[in-house]
């Protein structure tokens, strides 16, 4: 573990200098952050987040731009200059995030800030707003030390949770600009592996139209909804290839109203992960390609795709390397992981940008009560960051 304060964090002695002691600041800024709640729902909630964030990276020299939205939280680009050299301009480097969070308004009233048992605790302090502080202040520290080679442009959405899909468009097109993106989602595991693969999400409704009957003065006349929907989802499960990395999983069902009713409706809600982007089509396909097994019935499938998966290409594991090198310079081991949970860093993988994950802070319970980061890590991982950036 790398030691803050007086000891050697790494080899290049100025940032050393300035991350030590960096604790206190980091951690009054990710209190900022939990401390204006976001769900992903709560547009103003959301934008409130933005106009903090803004203001800090202002006072910082950065510029901003705030990318509008109707429904969820507005995009926020802030762009941090590079050092001006003779002419010749670098591609910039992007740091991803998001600002909304899973939880609803008044969580913490339950879950406060805290700082307790060498964590930080609170809603939202893993994912991801912890991982905001530290990217503004590798970028800070940077600066000052005149460290910052590229441009960042430092994206945060406001609409990961609930699928990106108002943010995506912006995502893509500032990420293919770019020579690479370092995704500040929280590290894997309490060891905080590096995330280097994610699996593509995905989601379908499956809608079943029947035809009522009494159970049991009519039955005959009834085409039961209910039954058909079984049916369907019977052979929905045979689409799990679990040797693809390919899983098929009907998390919710509804249907019928009174067991003396032949049912009439029946839906259910699939979520879709795949390891492989050849695999979209193909999913795609047999969803497609069901068919009704009782004629009387009507079935409508909809849905897709929504995140492509990131796969562990040769440019994102060449950027783990030089990760894993610099953290042992650090006296940090560095493993990587791959997990079946999607980010926007899916995006910007798919398009072929050396994409980096799981950048932010490590701790455990993301989405969970007891969400938590580990204070232990934050300066050491702060640096890491700022050594990932410097050297890009
Ligand atoms: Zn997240």
């Amino acid at each position: 573990m790398a030691k803050v304060g007086k000891s050697v964090i790494y080899g290049s002695n100025w940032v050393e200098e300035a991350f030590a002691g960096c604790e206190p600041l980091l951690l009054k800024r990710i209190r900022g952050l939990v401390e204006i709640e976001s769900p992903s729902d709560d547009k103003q909630a959301v934008d409130r987040c933005a106009e903090a964030v803004a203001e800090m990276a202002l006072v910082m020299g950065g510029r901003v731009r705030r990318h509008r939205r109707k429904k969820f939280g507005d995009g926020l680009e802030l762009r941090f200059a590079g050092r001006v050299r003779g002419g010749e301009k670098l591609a910039p480097l992007m740091l991803l995030g998001h600002l909304d969070t899973v939880w609803p308004m008044g969580t913490l009233g339950m879950m406060p800030f805290r700082v307790a048992k060498g964590r930080a605790w609170g809603p939202g302090v893993l994912d991801m707003k912890a991982g905001v502080a530290m990217g503004l202040t590798a970028v800070e520290v940077l600066r000052q030390g005149d460290g910052l080679e590229r441009e960042v442009i430092f994206l945060l959405t406001g609409d990961e949770e609930i699928g990106s899909t108002g943010s995506r468009v912006l995502t893509e097109k500032l990420a293919r600009g770019c020579s690479a993106v370092f995704v500040l989602e929280p590290a894997q595991g309490l060891k905080g592996a590096y995330k280097t693969a994610r699996k593509g999400v995905g989601g379908y409704v499956l809608r079943v139209t029947g035809v009522a009957a009494h159970a049991g003065v009519d039955f005959e006349r009834g085409h039961s909804a209910i039954a058909e929907l079984a049916w369907q989802l019977e052979k929905v499960r045979g689409f799990t290839e679990l040797d693809r990395g390919l899983t098929v999983n009907a998390g919710v069902i509804r249907g019928g109203t009174r067991t003396n009713v032949v049912a009439a409706e029946a839906e259910a809600e699939i979520d879709v992960r795949i390891a492989r982007a050849k695999d979209a089509g193909r999913i795609e396909r047999k969803f497609r390609g069901l068919r009704v097994r009782d004629r009387s019935c009507v079935l409508h499938v909809e849905g897709g795709m929504n995140r492509p998966p990131m796969e562990r290409s040769r440019a994102t594991a060449a950027l783990f390397h030089r990760a894993a090198t610099l953290a042992r310079g650090m006296g940090l081991e560095l493993t990587e992981a791959a997990t079946g949970g999607g980010s926007d860093g899916n995006f910007t993988a798919a398009l072929g940008v050396a994409t980096l994950d799981g950048m932010g802070a490590v701790g455990e319970g993301a989405h969970a009560s007891h969400e938590s980061v580990l204070l232990k890590d934050l300066v050491p991982r702060t640096a890491l960051l700022a050594e990932m950036i410097r050297t890009s």
